[in-house]
């Protein structure tokens, strides 16, 4: 499969290093062009305000929002999961609006902005993770058909609604290839 990763701003290659160590093709992604031939797009970490700007100034913003809608596989990681939200926190600059989530950006605060971990989360494998969080956000609302995959002190950090998958962390900084898995079997099923 072909696999792509917006690549306007922010964690790119790690990504792509991800998806090709499970032998498949990463591309990272800058037009509208690139989005047709490609079985899924991974929205990576970064600053949310930065890439949802460089969206709107490359006319990617309604295409990609469009394509997601009618069904294509999407996984945001920490700044792209706040792109995917229909809602964020104390703040009216929203983006692609197309999951039924409301977000927290820099939800843990200036003392443990980034902290590492590691949880087991059933639906994705029954080894634990490790989860890297770095001045990440949570999920404070779901709605409609949203399913919580994980929280951390009650605070929601993964979750999936149909193709879309949200993580508040970077499974693409550590060498653990689970959660990519997980999103490449969703890309290969649509
Ligand atoms: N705090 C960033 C934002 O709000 C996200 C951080 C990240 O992607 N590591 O966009």
């Amino acid at each position: 499969m072909k696999i792509g990763v917006l690549a306007l701003q922010g964690g790119v290659i790690e990504h792509i290093h991800h998806i090709e160590a499970l032998g498949h093709e990463g591309i990272g992604i800058k037009n509208i062009d690139q989005l047709k031939d490609i079985q899924g797009i991974i929205l990576p970490g970064g600053e949310s305000t930065t890439i949802g700007k460089l969206l709107r100034e490359t006319n990617m913003l309604q295409p990609l929002r469009e394509k997601i809608l009618s069904g294509f596989p999407v996984w945001g990681t920490c700044a792209g999961m706040i792109l995917l939200a229909r809602d964020i926190e104390d703040s009216t600059n929203k983006h692609l609006q197309v999951m039924d989530i409301k977000v927290k950006r820099n939800a843990y605060g200036s003392q443990i902005d980034s902290f590492k971990t590691s949880e087991i989360i059933h639906e994705v494998s029954c080894d634990p993770i490790p989860l890297v969080f770095i001045r990440a956000p949570f999920i404070t609302d779901t709605f409609n058909n949203v399913e919580v995959l994980h929280k951390i002190h009650g605070n929601v950090v993964a979750a999936r609604q149909n193709n879309m998958l949200a993580t508040s962390f970077h499974p693409e900084l550590t060498d653990n290839l689970e959660f990519h898995k997980y999103f490449l079997n969703m890309c290969s099923h649509t």
